[in-house]
């Protein structure tokens, strides 16, 4: 290894040492892909490392950095979740339907990282079209915790979450449906946000539930995140959902401290379910937020938020299998070619190239949406949804913002759940409910239980990420949990 070069640098570091002549990211990718290769046979966090084509790259921006030109993540390498479309390089969505597709275009997120000169090093492993919460069901083989090999890592994003907490990159990107950033980010300790919906463009993303999809960053701390959210951020005239709403400084809120912050907790979420050590690190957190001038109110009451579980596992499930619909072996995907005729072609291809978690969701999604049921599943959901849109608008009339721990439990065993789909569900209690309401929320480290992370959640206003994150900046500069690290993997 060079000296000076410490793979496990925030990027915020690596920029200075390239500045300063220490080290130039050309140096720094190799390190860097040397280590996730080797990490990759125990983790197995990434489907492919783009080596060849990241080379390049960070010769690209290692000649900008000589010529002097400033930008903070030029040169700064980063994973990307294998939905996102990268042109030229396969796009599986964990799926053995994708497993051979090559998309001819980037994605919106991908192209504005490589044209803010970030270096892509690699497709980083998921639940199968990011259904999941344990990265169990990718047609990859399962991704494993750095801090305990034998755990989860959480799931969708396992892959994202698994490569920046074992130091293999400091940044990396995921997708949040109903908490894969969130929940990962927290059962590997990294901190990970779902911007608002809107926020930032879905375009090249592979669909899975469209209404509550967002793309979103993970990092280890504040200001590397508001870094990476400032360049993957913005109206996409690609995405007829992507909103135009302007972006801030997402660092402009750095110095606000902890005076004043309202802080509501839903204590209807907090009865039943959640881990003792979890409950003890979350209360610990808000102590710390209290005892240095914020305003604490647990009389908020969301009474609704319970219903948010059912609500999204008819929501999602019914858009993903209209999305899904696509993929039938004859217009897209994996294809058995020997069928009598193109219903037995779809069929076959189907049957072999999805997983079981997939044919789970487009069963309940068909199902919720077909003639007499609709009413009854898809069309009540829609109108729950609004109620818990309403009652969240009332709470965030009364505080800044809302926390929870992210995830009632630490991570859990590999395969202890997976024939268990409920219970795999109960993981995202805390996190659904910002992407039925479509809030920004973010999840950061602020405790263990033994070896394994526990997440802190903050849910926020609309379109106020740096509310978000000017709270975890002065969390984060009183705490030590978003630095700990696992031993090396
Ligand atoms: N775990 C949730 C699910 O299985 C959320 C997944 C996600 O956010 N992509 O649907």
């Amino acid at each position: 290894m060079m000296a000076g070069l410490d793979i496990g640098s925030s990027a915020a570091q690596h920029a200075t040492n390239f500045r300063s002549n220490t080290y130039t990211p050309t140096d720094l990718f190799k390190a860097v892909s040397a280590k996730i290769t080797i990490q990759n046979k125990n983790l197995n966090a990434f489907i492919s490392i783009t080596d060849e084509e990241a080379l390049k790259a960070a010769e690209v921006a290692t000649q900008r950095i000589k010529s002097g030109e400033n930008g903070s993540l030029l040169g700064i390498p980063i994973a990307v979740k294998d939905l996102l479309s990268t042109a030229g390089q396969r796009t599986t969505a964990g799926s053995k339907m994708l497993e051979n597709f090559i998309p001819v275009q980037d994605s919106t997120v991908v192209q504005k990282l490589k044209d803010s000169g970030l270096v892509i090093v690699g497709k980083t492993n998921l639940d199968e079209f990011a259904m999941g919460s344990s990265n169990e069901y990718s047609a990859y083989g399962p991704v494993h915790n750095p801090w305990d090999l034998s755990k989860v890592p959480g799931g969708s994003s396992g892959g994202s979450a698994a490569t920046v907490a074992a130091r293999g990159v400091p940044l990396s990107i995921g997708t949040d449906t109903g908490g894969s950033i969130r929940q990962p980010a927290a059962l590997c300790g990294v901190m990970g946000l779902k911007p608002t919906y809107g926020r930032v463009s879905r375009f090249g993303v592979v669909a899975f539930a469209s209404s509550l999809d967002q793309v979103g960053p993970f990092s280890r701390d504040a200001n590397d995140m508001a870094d990476l959210l400032q360049v993957i951020a913005g109206h996409d005239e690609k995405d007829s959902t992507s909103s135009l709403e302007p972006v801030p400084d997402f660092k402009s809120t750095f110095n606000r401290g902890f005076d004043g912050i309202k802080i509501g907790i839903p204590s209807e979420l907090l009865q039943e379910g959640v881990e003792d050590d979890v409950l003890e690190s979350f209360e610990h957190a808000i102590d710390e937020f209290e005892s240095r001038g914020a305003i604490i109110n647990r009389d908020i009451s969301i009474p609704s938020i319970k219903a948010a579980l059912p609500v999204y596992y008819l929501i999602a499930p019914s858009e993903a299998s209209a999305n899904l619909a696509r993929y039938d072996g004859v217009k897209y995907g994996f294809s058995v070619l020997d069928g009598k005729n193109a219903e037995e072609v779809m069929s076959a291809s189907r049957g072999m190239a999805f997983g079981p978690e997939v044919k789970r969701r487009i069963m309940i999604g068909t199902y919720a949406l077909s003639a007499g049921y609709y009413d009854a599943y898809y069309l009540k959901a829609q109108k729950v949804r609004t109620v818990i849109q309403e009652e969240f608008h009332t709470a965030l009339n009364e505080v800044d913002t809302i926390f929870t721990p992210t995830t009632p439990t630490t991570a859990f065993e590999l395969d202890s759940k997976i024939n268990n789909p409920i219970e795999m569900y109960l993981n995202d209690l805390f996190t659904l409910p910002a992407n039925i309401v479509g809030l920004p929320a973010l999840s950061t480290p602020c405790g263990f239980s033994g070896d394994l992370p526990i997440g802190l959640q903050m849910i926020g206003k609309a379109f106020r990420e740096t509310d978000l994150l000017g709270y975890t900046h002065a969390y984060q500069s009183v705490t030590d949990w978003h630095k700990s690290e696992p031993t090396d993997r």
